[in-house]
């Protein structure tokens, strides 16, 4: 079989997947729900040299293991990864790494290997996510060549910014060669620029530039990152945004004033610093109120699955599954 063919097939195996697996309003793809249908074992481990294996003995008994050591956009692709080989038929495999290239790997990638990333490309960032993030935040293709925005679609999506680039050459919405270019831009920066001035007390963690168009969503984050809410008070006519602390795990940080140049009366922007105490589910609220009459104007609602990156073990969904029918 030829690297081309495999390739095509793995773009095919991938679109079937995606035809099969049920549409919700995850901004991302349930790769850990696309395992579990297929009832395949899929195991974290603290491995030390693999981001993930894939094994198979005989063709009958089949599994994945990933690595507990590297974020969840990293353990999601892996996991994508190993299911890719599962899928094309590929021999056992052990993975000191994968690539985010995908169908853009460099020819030095083994057949087999760049098959398995492309698969996990195209099952991650598909068109259709990346579109639906795209349209949902008015990112244009022109926007998309900003990293600030790319790191904002990556956080979406559950992959890494270096994945994104890739995907978005897939899309045919940067050229290789920026890809290339873009994929090596520290994410440090793009974090700062939207984080609170209060240092954070997790570098690794994310940094989400949220606005109302967020609303209605469920985002996968990590137990540490935070949540720069944007909100337009219409303070004119007495209405201001203010979060909804339903059960008392969120934590507002703190705000940036609205800029003061515009003009009296006018809409105006502030950015709500927010974090949750504790690793779980949970919802951001934020309601545009008068706070006197407690007339409500709008509602901002994000389902946020809080709990970061799988730890030793089976995934975290299986182990809750598990609970659920013992019980
Ligand atoms: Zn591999």
């Amino acid at each position: 079989m030829t690297r081309r063919s495999e390739t095509l097939r793995a773009i095919g195996m991938a679109a079937t997947v995606l035809e099969q697996s049920r549409h919700c309003v995850r901004t991302s793809f349930d790769i850990i729900g696309a395992v579990a249908e297929r009832n395949v074992p899929l195991l974290f481990r603290p491995l030390d040299k693999l981001w993930g294996a894939f094994i198979t003995v005989n063709d009958e008994a089949r599994g994945i293991i990933v690595t507990t050591k590297l974020g969840l956009p990293v353990q999601r692709f892996t996991v994508a990864h190993e299911l890719g080989h599962l899928l094309l038929g590929h021999r056992s495999s052990l993975d000191e790494t994968v690539g985010f290239a995908g169908r853009n790997a460099p020819a030095s990638r083994p057949a087999e290997e760049a098959a398995a990333d492309t698969f996990a490309s195209e099952l991650l960032a598909p068109k259709q996510l990346l579109r639906a993030s795209a349209k949902r935040h008015g990112w244009t293709r022109a926007k998309l060549h900003d990293p600030a925005h790319i790191y904002q679609l990556s956080l979406r999506l559950g992959i890494s910014y270096q994945a994104a680039c890739w995907a978005l050459a897939t899309a045919d919405v940067l050229e290789r060669a920026e890809a290339e270019r873009l994929q090596s831009t520290p994410v440090k920066p793009l974090k700062q620029a939207v984080a609170p001035a209060v240092p954070m007390p997790n570098p690794w963690a994310d940094v989400w530039a949220l606005t109302e168009a967020d609303s209605g969503t469920s985002l996968e984050a990590g137990p540490d990152d935070i949540f720069a809410v944007q909100v337009q008070d219409h303070a004119s006519a007495g209405y201001i945004w203010r979060l909804v602390d339903a059960n008392a795990e969120s934590e507002l940080l703190g705000e940036r004033a609205p800029d003061l140049l515009r003009g009296y009366g006018a809409p105006t922007a502030r950015v709500l610093y927010v974090r949750f105490r504790a690793a779980g589910v949970h919802q951001l609220v934020f309601e545009h109120i008068r706070p006197w009459s407690r007339a409500t104007l709008s509602r901002i609602e994000i389902d946020i699955d809080g709990h970061g990156k799988e730890r030793d073990g089976w995934a975290r969904r299986a182990r809750l599954d598990a609970l659920g029918h013992a019980a």
